[in-house]
């Protein structure tokens, strides 16, 4: 196991360019498979459920130049634990989380870096807004001055073929460079955040500058927790 993960991590890195980071998404992973991880060089983690993140961080408190991404639904009560614990929030879905993120980060002096999840498709099962939504609370997203919004991320709905999946990727590249153009005083678009075990390779030819690969590099998950 110890060589497979170190093997499969050698293998994406060789079809990325360096500059797009690699957040390798440990949800139901061990501790003791996070830490073959790192000593392969990864640095960025991604975990879907806040509790379990929280134990895995103490578990691995030695560790510190771990950067903590997280990449799942944010439950308000959850929130202050998610600013206290995460250096980036992939999964702000809605003006009302990121506001309270926003209040959170200022109360408890934390300057967290978010992307804003977008569904391009309609999707019952996936948390985001839709285009037009976010284009309707940008205003109001551009004045939350604690958390640092930095980019877009996405999960293309299940089903969907290459060519599809392409297409969703690049229409949230398209989405990002536009509302960059917009020239906000404070949200940025620089980041993409798009790529799964399945997809990565899709997503960093439309553009994304951050990849969320897991059970391409750890193994099938046994349970189910998408
Ligand atoms: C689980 C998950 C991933 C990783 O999925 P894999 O199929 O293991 O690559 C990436 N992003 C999000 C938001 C996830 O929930």
């Amino acid at each position: 196991m110890t060589d497979s993960i170190a093997e499969r991590l050698a293998e994406i890195r060789a079809q990325i360019p360096d500059s797009v980071r690699l957040v390798a998404v440990t949800k139901t992973v061990s501790a003791e498979a996070i830490r073959i991880a790192y000593a392969a060089g990864v640095r960025d983690f991604g975990e879907n459920r806040i509790p379990e993140a929280i134990e895995k961080q103490q578990q691995l408190s030695d560790l510190s130049d771990i950067t903590w991404h997280l990449i799942g639904h944010v439950q308000s009560n959850k929130a202050i634990k998610a600013v206290q614990h995460f250096q980036w929030i992939h999964s702000v879905d809605s003006l009302k989380l990121a506001q309270r993120l926003d209040r959170l980060a200022q109360e408890s002096d934390c300057q967290p870096q978010v992307c804003l999840q977008v569904k391009i498709l309609s999707d019952p099962n996936k948390y985001g807004w839709t285009v037009s939504e976010l284009l309707e609370d940008l205003a109001e997203l551009d004045q939350c001055r604690h958390i640092q919004i930095k980019g877009l991320m996405t999960i293309p709905p299940l089903g969907l073929n290459e060519s599809e999946t392409i297409s969703v990727f690049e229409q949230t590249r398209q989405l990002a460079d536009k509302i960059q153009q917009q020239g906000w005083s404070h949200l940025q678009m620089q980041e993409l955040s798009m790529g799964m075990s399945g997809d990565y390779p899709l997503a960093v030819q439309a553009g994304a500058t951050m990849i969320r690969p897991g059970q391409i590099i750890f193994g099938a998950r046994t349970t189910q927790t998408r």
